[in-house]
């Protein structure tokens, strides 16, 4: 079972919880065109951002690298990054494609007159989430779930388990 953490609903496959958080009311995915300046124009989904900007910014489009405006990559852009990030697990944020979309985003903020998120808003939603990966110094590696991933400590030892994810997640024992 995939529980909605927006509402009580219930989903049988990781896939149909996605589906479902996609489109309104939650728009969990959503994603702002960095090249609309005048109003602030969002969509639901990477795909629809990607084709918006090839046909509306197309020298944009076509000087950009292929690895930019991929679902991954697209956390740097989402309004919602906490959302997107539950679902899509954001590219490192030292690869270039990340830096180069949080470039394009700032430029924008300064550019831009009708933004529904301040400047710290951004910030906020791409460091924030950085504290949440790592809460102790201890843990190694990432992972996209919170309470999975792998911990090691001097003294105390460490413990990694491979295996089917989600029977293991059943039986965490953190
Ligand atoms: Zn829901
Ligand atoms: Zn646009």
């Amino acid at each position: 079972m995939y529980q909605c953490w927006l509402c009580p609903s219930n989903f049988r496959t990781r896939r149909d919880l996605k589906n479902h958080v996609v489109p309104k009311p939650h728009a969990a995915l959503s994603v702002v065109c960095p090249w609309c300046y005048e109003e602030e124009k969002s969509f639901n989904r990477t795909l629809d951002l990607k084709a918006h900007v090839e046909k509306k910014h197309k020298t944009t489009y076509q000087s950009l690298p292929v690895d930019l405006l991929t679902e991954n990559n697209c956390f740097w852009l989402a309004l919602k990054p906490s959302d997107y990030g539950r679902v899509v697990s954001p590219t490192d944020s030292h690869s270039s494609s990340a830096i180069q979309a949080r470039s394009i985003i700032l430029e924008w903020i300064k550019k831009g007159s009708k933004q529904t998120r301040s400047k710290d808003d951004w910030l906020n939603g791409w460091w924030k989430r950085e504290v949440i990966k790592s809460p102790t110094p201890e843990r190694v590696g990432d992972s996209p779930v919170m309470g999975a991933g792998s911990y090691a400590k001097n003294g105390v030892g460490a413990a990694v388990a491979t295996g089917d994810g989600d029977v293991m997640m059943r039986f965490l024992p953190s």
